[in-house]
């Protein structure tokens, strides 16, 4: 894109040479497997990543939702699972940190999440609250001096591997009585439940967090309590615009793969390539990948700019990962039983990508948020 500053452009070539080299050869073991590509994790902690938005005073890079984009764009087009693992850590737990704790958090956390010696995750859903994000039902109570919190987080990506946990309660009766907790591994009445088997982005681990009785420090809290609801929504902001890059790096994945595999697969004597059929499957898969790369960053690069805003972002994130789920069918469908096949990739893209119109944040969701904002807007 013609605004990517210098930067952004060497972190791509950066992005893409790790890529090819720690997540793609491995990704088709991991979804396999259902393990997670801990080595290729931390050595993104040695390339400054882990830590893309945080302050380079705490080991940072000091950048922004254009850059994370580009590096969800190249990991994901590689292996979507190891990149949402990597979402989790750097835009839901070190990016959480970086923007809303205190200087002692900060200094106390951040360096050791951002090298990469600590793991990372956010705990907002719960079993029973999920779209209801505010409806959330983790309680933390002050008691002396700590608090007492009781609850359990579901979903969480990272989970069982966390060192530390951005965590999300009520703390009063009110709808936005929220208030965050950074939690670490091994406080006493705090640990993980059971992993959560999916079907897709299988390389990445999902895992409850459980609180029974669970007694943390009031230097744990995160601001004043009350103050999460909105920290919660600004957050979901970078979340839904960096997220939906996976999709443009998986949509990207399924348009090389196909055209490749059109100017190869012979039938009737001739490469597929040669029918209209597919010459249109390829032509709208091609414009659809290049409209899903101009929205996405340009929404980006305003964020950066300052003109950020929860339509724009829910309007990414619901236009890219659904694209990317018809792209990914149709490149199934080129492939005809190959593409069914886990001889290739794609059916993997489409189960991984099926996950970015869940999480973060529904489809129906970014429908009723959208919906909402315009007809507000128009109505003033
Ligand atoms: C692999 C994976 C990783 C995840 N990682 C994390 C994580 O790290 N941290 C975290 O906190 N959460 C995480 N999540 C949770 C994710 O954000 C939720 O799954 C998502 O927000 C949807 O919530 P739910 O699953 O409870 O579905 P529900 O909210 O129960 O929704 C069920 C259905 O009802 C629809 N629906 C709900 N409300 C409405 C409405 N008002 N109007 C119309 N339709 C509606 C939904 O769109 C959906 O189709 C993860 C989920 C998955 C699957």
């Amino acid at each position: 894109m013609w605004f990517f500053s210098d930067e952004e452009r060497e972190l791509r070539e950066v992005c893409k040479s790790f890529s090819e080299k720690e997540l793609a050869p491995y990704a088709a073991k991991h979804d396999q497997n259902e393990s997670f590509n801990i080595s290729a994790f931390k050595k993104m902690g040695e390339l400054g990543l882990l830590g893309i938005t945080a302050d380079p005073k705490y080991g940072g890079s000091g950048l922004g939702a254009t850059a994370s984009t580009i590096v969800m764009e190249e990991f994901g087009k590689a292996c979507a699972s190891t990149t949402l693992s990597y979402l989790a850590h750097a835009m839901l737990a070190v990016n959480n940190i970086q923007v809303n704790a205190s200087e002692q958090q900060k200094e106390k956390y951040l360096p050791k999440l951002i090298s990469g010696e600590h793991i990372g995750c956010m705990g907002m859903s719960e079993p029973e609250f999920g779209s209801d994000a505010l409806g959330i039902q983790t309680r933390a109570k002050k008691v002396g001096n700590e608090y007492v919190i009781n609850g359990t987080k579901m979903w969480i990506t990272n989970a069982e591997y966390a060192d530390v946990a951005y965590v999300y309660t009520r703390t009063g009766e009110g709808k936005r009585d929220l208030s965050t907790f950074i939690i670490e591994k091994g406080m006493p009445g705090f640990h993980f439940g059971t992993a959560i088997h999916k079907m897709g982005m299988r390389g990445s681990p999902t895992g409850e967090l459980i609180f029974d009785n669970a007694r943390v420090p009031i230097s744990s809290l995160v601001g004043k309590e009350g103050d999460s609801t909105y920290h919660m929504m600004k957050n979901l902001e970078i979340e839904r615009i960096t997220i939906s890059g996976i999709s443009l790096g998986i949509a990207q994945a399924c348009l090389e793969q196909s055209v490749r595999y059109a100017n190869e697969r012979k039938q009737f004597g001739k490469t597929i390539g040669n029918f209209q059929l597919i010459q249109k499957m390829l032509a709208e898969m091609a414009t659809e990948v290049e409209m899903m790369r101009h929205f996405i960053y340009s929404v980006a690069k305003n964020y950066d700019l300052g003109n950020k805003g929860p339509t724009v972002a829910a309007q990414v994130k619901l236009a890219l990962p659904k694209m990317a789920t018809k792209i990914a069918l149709d490149a199934i469908q080129l492939h005809g039983g190959y593409g069914y096949s886990r001889e290739f990739p794609l059916e993997r893209y489409l189960r991984d990508n099926k996950l970015n119109e869940i999480g973060a944040g529904t489809n129906e969701v970014m429908i009723m948020i959208i919906a909402k904002n315009i007809l507000k807007e128009a109505s003033r």
